[in-house]
C-alpha cells in the first residue's frame, strides 16, 4: 500500500526521505506550512555542522566547556526571563549573591548587605554601564561647577576592545588613545596623563588586553593618578576592564593590586563568560560603593506586578547564566576556581615555551600573564619565507584547529601575529596535538616553491586580504 504522507512528512517519515530533504533551506522567505520537527532539527542543525568544533576553537576567550551538571541546570532554566524578577524572585536574589561574591572577589570595602552591580550580557555592556556611570558623574559635577558638560572624553591605550569604539560612537564620548609599541606593550600612565584634562571621565586600563594578553599596570597608573588630581583638582577616576583578568588576578594572584584596593578604581566590569567559565552571554559591572552608580541609570517599571529596579540596556535577558555562575561558585569554590585557572595557565606557559622553540617564530612577550598569549614571525626567518601566518591559520583549520592570524594595532600594524587563547576544557594533550600539527603544517609550508598569495601581499605591504577573523575578543 502506498503511503501518501510518507515524503510529506508525519511521525513515520524518514528525515533524509522528506521533500524537504530535497529542497533548498529557507533563506528569503517564511515556509508555507510545517515540518516535523525531527526535520526541522536536522536542516537546522546541519546548517552548522561544518563549522569548528567549539573546543578547538583556540581564537575565542568565551566558555566552550561546561560539566554536565551545569549543561543540566541552564537548560532546565532556559525558559526564564531575568527581568521578570517578581515571578522568579528567587533568580533575583541569586543574581545579588553572585555580585556579592565577584565584588568581594575584587576586595569591595562596599558595607552594604547587596554590593552595587549589575548583570549584563557580557564585557560589552558592562564596560557600557561602566562608562556611563563615570560620564554622568562627571557631567553633574561640572553642572554643579557651572563648566560646560559638551566635550567629554576618555583615555584608554590603543589595545582597546572595540566595545569601546561603540561606546565612543554611540554616546558621542571621545576616545584618547595612548599608542602601544614594541617597546611599550601596556598603558603608560605617564602618556595616559598627559592626554588627560578636565573633560576626562575616566581612564580605562585593561586586564588581560584583548589582542596580547597583557596586563595595565592599575596600580602605577592609580599612583601616578593620585598625584594628578591632586595637583590639578579634578577628579578623574579608573574603570577597570577586566574582562578576562577579572577572574584571573584574584585567583592566581591575589596580591596585585589593579581592583578596589586602589583609591581611583571604582568600577570595574568583567565577562562571566570568559573566564568566569559560564556559557554566553554573562557579564558583570561593580562599583566600588552605591554613590557611584548614578540613580539616574537605574530605572523602575510597574507593569510586571512590583516596582523592578534595573540597571542595564537590554529589558529581557536569559536567567540561566545566573544559575550557572551561581553552580559554578559552589561546585568551584575559591580552590576550585585557582586550579581550573593555573591548568589554564600552564598550559598557556607550556604552548608559549614550544613556540619559542621553533625556528620561525618570536613571543610577542616573554611573560605570560592571563591564558593567551601572541607571536610573530622573526624577521630574518620572514624575509625568506614563502609563507605568512594567514597561511599556517589556512592549515591548522584544515585539521579543525581555530588559530586567528591577524595584525596589531595603529603603530605596530605591521606586525602579523597568532594567539591562542586556553580555556577550561583545553588539556595538555590537546596542546600536544596542537603543537604537532604546527609542527606538520610549518613542514609543508617551508616546501612550497613559491610565495603565496599573503606572503605576496605582506612582502608589497598590502593590507592582506583573508578571512578576516574577529580579533577583538569573539
Ligand atoms: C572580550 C572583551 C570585551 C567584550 O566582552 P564581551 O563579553 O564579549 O562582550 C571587552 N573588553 C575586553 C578587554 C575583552 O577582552
Amino acid at each position: 500500500m502506498k503511503d501518501e504522507n510518507l515524503r510529506n512528512g508525519d511521525a513515520k517519515t524518514p528525515v533524509f526521505g522528506s521533500n524537504e530533504m530535497l529542497q533548498p533551506a529557507p533563506v528569503d522567505k517564511i515556509p508555507d506550512g510545517p515540518t516535523t520537527p525531527q526535520v526541522a532539527y536536522q536542516m537546522v542543525k546541519d546548517e552548522t555542522f561544518a563549522q569548528t568544533q567549539p573546543r578547538l576553537n583556540l581564537a575565542t576567550f568565551v566558555t566552550t566547556y561546561m560539566d554536565e551538571y551545569a549543561t543540566k541546570l541552564m537548560n532546565e532554566a532556559i525558559n526564564i526571563n531575568y527581568i521578570d524578577e517578581t515571578e522568579y524572585p528567587r533568580i533575583a536574589v541569586m543574581n545579588g549573591k553572585c555580585i556579592n561574591i565577584v565584588a568581594n572577589l575584587w576586595n569591595t570595602p562596599e558595607q552594604a548587605k547587596w554590593k552595587s552591580g549589575a548583570l549584563a550580557i557580557g564585557s560589552s555592556e558592562a564596560c557600557m554601564l561602566g562608562g556611563v556611570a563615570a560620564w554622568l558623574r562627571w557631567r553633574k559635577r561640572r553642572e554643579a561647577q557651572g563648566k560646560p558638560t559638551d566635550k567629554p572624553n576618555f583615555v584608554i591605550s590603543s589595545g582597546f576592545q572595540v566595545v569601546w569604539e561603540k561606546f565612543a560612537q554611540l554616546w558621542q564620548i571621545e576616545m584618547r588613545q595612548v599608542p602601544l609599541t614594541l617597546e611599550k606593550t601596556t598603558l603608560d600612565p605617564e602618556e595616559a596623563l598627559k592626554m588627560c584634562d578636565e573633560n576626562t571621565i575616566c581612564i580605562v586600563p585593561i586586564q588581560g588586553v584583548t589582542w596580547t594578553g597583557l596586563n595595565d599596570d592599575v596600580e602605577a597608573l592609580d599612583n601616578a593618578l593620585d598625584a594628578y588630581n591632586a595637583k590639578t583638582g579634578y577628579e578623574i577616576p579608573i574603570h577597570v576592564d577586566a574582562a578576562t583578568g577579572g577572574f584571573i588576578l584574584p585567583f592566581l594572584n591575589p596580591e596585585t593590586k589593579w581592583d578596589f584596593r586602589l583609591k581611583w578604581v571604582l568600577s570595574i566590569s568583567t565577562s562571566g563568560h570568559k573566564f568566569g567559565l559560564v556559557y554566553p552571554g554573562l557579564g558583570w559591572v561593580v562599583w566600588k560603593d552605591k554613590k557611584y552608580l548614578p540613580g539616574e541609570m537605574s530605572f523602575s517599571v510597574n507593569y510586571l506586578g512590583a516596582d523592578i529596579t534595573q540597571v542595564g540596556l537590554n529589558f529581557s535577558r536569559p536567567a540561566a547564566q545566573i544559575l550557572g555562575q551561581y553552580y559554578q561558585f559552589i561546585r568551584l569554590g575559591f580552590e576550585g576556581y585557582k586550579a581550573v585557572q593555573y591548568n589554564s595557565m600552564q598550559i598557556t606557559q607550556y604552548i608559549h615555551d614550544e613556540i619559542a622553540k621553533m625556528e620561525p617564530f618570536v613571543n610577542y612577550s616573554e611573560q605570560v600573564v592571563n591564558p593567551l598569549f601572541i607571536w610573530y614571525m622573526k624577521p630574518e626567518y620572514a624575509a625568506k619565507a614563502k609563507w605568512t601566518l594567514y597561511d599556517l591559520q589556512d592549515k591548522l583549520s584544515q585539521h579543525g584547529w581555530m588559530v586567528p592570524a591577524y595584525t596589531l594595532p595603529e603603530n605596530i600594524q605591521n606586525y602579523v601575529v597568532m594567539r591562542v587563547v586556553v580555556r577550561q576544557g583545553f588539556s595538555r594533550d590537546m596542546a600536544d596535538m596542537l603543537l604537532n600539527d604546527i609542527k606538520a603544517a610549518i613542514g609543508e609550508l617551508e616546501k612550497l616553491e613559491y610565495p603565496t598569495s599573503t606572503r605576496i601581499a605582506q612582502d608589497k605591504n598590502e593590507k592582506v586580504k583573508t578571512k578576516v577573523f574577529n580579533h577583538t575578543g569573539k
